[in-house]
């Protein structure tokens, strides 16, 4: 499962660089473009968090919308599926935002 190993990668990343603290909130930014369903990771988390400095510690998800810029007409829009394609008609997109996959903050006791 996608979401289990992404969800595992970001509990290990925080363990790594705060053992022993007591975590108290966890805010991921999945961006809606990034293919990764954030209620998976929520259930993810409660098993992968357990034993570790992030039991207990509440997840908070913040979505980013998608956002590409087309080349074709120069237009830049909100995307709002992973599916690049510009009002004016054209496939040609580059995705600028909305793949991202991060921590955006960690809150301590
Ligand atoms: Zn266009």
């Amino acid at each position: 499962m996608h979401e289990l190993a992404i969800t595992q990668s970001v509990v290990d990343a925080v363990v790594e660089k705060l053992d022993g603290a007591d975590v108290r909130t966890l805010t991921l930014e999945i961006g809606r473009l990034s293919g990764v369903v954030p209620d998976s990771v929520r259930f993810c988390f409660e098993l992968v968090s357990a034993g570790t400095v992030l039991e207990g510690a509440t997840l908070t998800i913040v979505e980013p919308p998608g956002a590409g810029a087309c080349r074709s007409c120069g237009d830049e829009f909100t995307m709002e599926d992973a599916f690049p394609l510009c009002p004016c008609g054209s496939a040609d997109v580059e995705v600028t935002a909305g793949r991202q996959l991060k921590i955006r903050s960690v809150e301590v006791r």
